[in-house]
Formats: C-alpha cells, structure tokens, sequence
C-alpha cells in the first residue's frame, strides 16, 4: 500500500503534467460522478495530504482520489493506449498528457471549499508544509491504552505512515508494536524519526531506511519476515495488529524491541 512518501511523490508527477493547463478530455469512471465532465477546465495544483491527493481545477472544484491498497497514477503522452486489463477508474488529458487513475480506492468531485470534508479528520501531515509534531503528540496522546502499532497507523492521529515506516520507525526505537502509548516515555522522538525516514525517501522510488540502497538492503524488518535481525541476529518475526477487516500487516525483533 503506498504510504506517504509515494503519494508525495504521485502528486508531484501530476502537477509537472496537468498544472496551469487546460484538460482536453476528464473521464470519471465511478457511478456517482459518471457524467462530470470538467473539459476545458485549467488544472491548478495537485497537493497531496497524508495518502489523499487533492486535484483543484479552475471554477472551485477539487478531484480527491486515493490509492488505498493498490491504485496508482499513471502519467504518460497523450493520445497513447493504456495497456489492457487494468481498471481505470479516471482520466484527465490535456493537449500534451494524460493521468490515468488506475484501481484508485476514493474518486471524489467536490467543491475546493468543501475539501475539509474528506481531510478534515486527519492528523498532521508527515510531509506537509504544515506539519505540527506536537499536534500529532498530542493525538496520540489521547489513545494511552492503544498499542503504538495502531495509534501510529491511524491517519486522525497523523497522516502518511503505513505499514512499512511504521514497522521501521519502531524498530529503530527499540519499541514493541504493542506496547501501548501511555507506555512510551519519548514519543516526541518517536514521531521525529518517522517524519524524518518519510523526509528521506520522498524523492526516491524505493524505500530505505538503512541508509544502504543496495537490493535486499534496505529494511531493517519490513519485508523480512523469518530472517535473521540485522542486529542482534534474531528471527524477524511477522504478525497482524487491529482488528478485522482493519487488521495489517506487522514485523518486528522481538529481542530489540521491548513491551
Ligand atoms: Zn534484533
């Protein structure tokens, strides 16, 4: 599922094709918005929040799309076939480009006005240009009896970590998964490392949190289900943390990390 740093960088790759320009073509595949049609319309920025992205367009409209477990954009030349068997569920073209929005998990059409009512329940950005750490302390402060496991997946209390910094940031804490957060003494410290692993990697493709990009290098657990912790020598062990059909995928060292 593409975290924070990807959706970073899809919102990026949309503005360098679709902003200040006028859309030729907007193709909206989902029931609800099946007839909207925003031709001739300028694009004017795409932001990301947390894993949303914001497409605003000319007259006050913003397109909120989200990838949820395995949607993506794909940016390529107008007037060029999409390969066959993926399900488009968007497509915005101007006289140069086409975005295409394949399998995304969220396809929205509302007024730019209005968009608090499809972010405006999410913590702090990780990678925003408003990030509030102690906002995002502060929320999950509020979830003492929560394991950190949970609290740091749960986009109201902060926004862009998923499976994997979640997984990385508390191994290199030394923090169990399941310790709750009335548990942990440094959370401020906790939370820092995660922006600054999400920091890292919001240019590059592949996640690294070694600091070692070479293949099979680049995680300390995640991903590394069963094989030996590149500290102490451990097996990784793998697990599910929340609850059905919420539940997600976890590993950690149960000899670095500590309840
Ligand atoms: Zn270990």
């Amino acid at each position: 599922m593409p975290e924070g740093d990807a959706v970073y960088r899809t919102a990026r790759r949309l503005r360098e094709a679709l902003d200040g320009r006028a859309l030729t073509r907007s193709d909206f595949r989902v029931p609800r918005h099946a007839t909207a049609d925003l031709t001739g319309r300028t694009v004017l920025e795409t932001t990301s929040y947390g894993k949303h992205l914001l497409t605003r367009v000319e007259g006050g409209l913003t397109i909120h799309t989200h990838l949820r477990m395995d949607g993506r954009w794909v940016v390529m030349p107008e007037g060029r076939r999409m390969p066959g068997g993926d399900l488009v569920r968007l497509v915005l073209a101007n006289a140069e480009w086409q975005a295409v929005g394949v399998r995304l998990g969220m396809v929205d059409l509302l007024r730019t006005d209005r968009e608090d009512t499809v972010i405006g329940h999410l913590g702090p950005d990780l990678l925003g240009p408003g990030w509030d750490q102690a906002e995002a302390v502060r929320r999950l402060r509020e979830h003492q009896d929560t394991t950190i496991g949970e609290a740091l997946l749960d986009q109201r209390n902060l926004a862009g970590i998923g499976t994997i910094y979640r997984a990385e940031t508390l191994f290199l804490r030394g923090v169990s998964p399941w310790r709750p957060v009335g548990g942990i003494d440094d959370l401020d410290g906790l939370v820092s490392l995660a922006r600054r692993l999400l920091e890292a990697n919001k240019h590059h493709a592949s996640t690294v949190t070694t600091g070692d990009r070479r293949r099979g290098y680049e995680t300390w657990v995640y991903g590394r289900a069963g094989r030996p912790c590149r500290r102490c020598g451990s097996r990784i062990r793998r697990g599910e943390m929340g609850s059905r059909p919420q539940e997600r995928l976890i590993l950690w060292c149960d000899h670095c990390q500590r309840d």
